[in-house]
């Protein structure tokens, strides 16, 4: 006989699972809401606190990365392998960046500090192509108009 508990258990791993998927699919480093959203349509009875202590789950069982770049929410991330991000100062987009992880950058902290290093993070900071082009276009505006 199945009991409540391995009930629950059972759709707390499939709940977490589909969030798993959700991000190993999705580019654009969502944020727990936009998880929830998307989710709410196939599990009717999902909250958004039961989104965020799988994803809290997800993350201390090292599957995601939490992001937070000081823009308010954090967004996550599948991590399929290490590597960087670009967040736009613009449109707070967060792109990764395809270059290989800098294992020569873990040797030379290990060298100044003698730490044992894990892992390092990555993140640039700047204007995505479509901020970018904006932003000349208002420049421009703003010449036209003064002459
Ligand atoms: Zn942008
Ligand atoms: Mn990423």
């Amino acid at each position: 006989m199945i009991t409540n508990k391995e009930k629950n258990l059972y759709r707390n791993t499939k709940q977490r699972q589909k969030i798993l998927d959700l991000l190993v699919n999705s580019k654009s480093h969502p944020t727990a809401d936009w998880i929830y959203l998307k989710l709410k349509k196939k599990f009717k009875n999902l909250s958004l606190g039961t989104v965020y202590r799988n994803l809290r789950i997800l993350k201390e069982t090292g599957q995601i990365w939490e992001l937070n770049f000081g823009t308010g929410f954090s967004r996550f991330d599948a991590i399929a392998h290490s590597h960087y991000h670009f967040i736009c100062s613009s449109c707070q987009k967060i792109y990764d960046i395809k270059i290989p992880p800098m294992r020569e950058l873990d040797d030379r902290v290990i060298q100044l500090t003698g730490f044992r290093i894990l892992s390092h993070r990555l993140v640039f900071f700047g204007l995505c192509d479509v901020c970018k082009l904006k932003k000349k276009k208002n420049s421009k505006n703003v010449k036209n108009h003064r002459t």
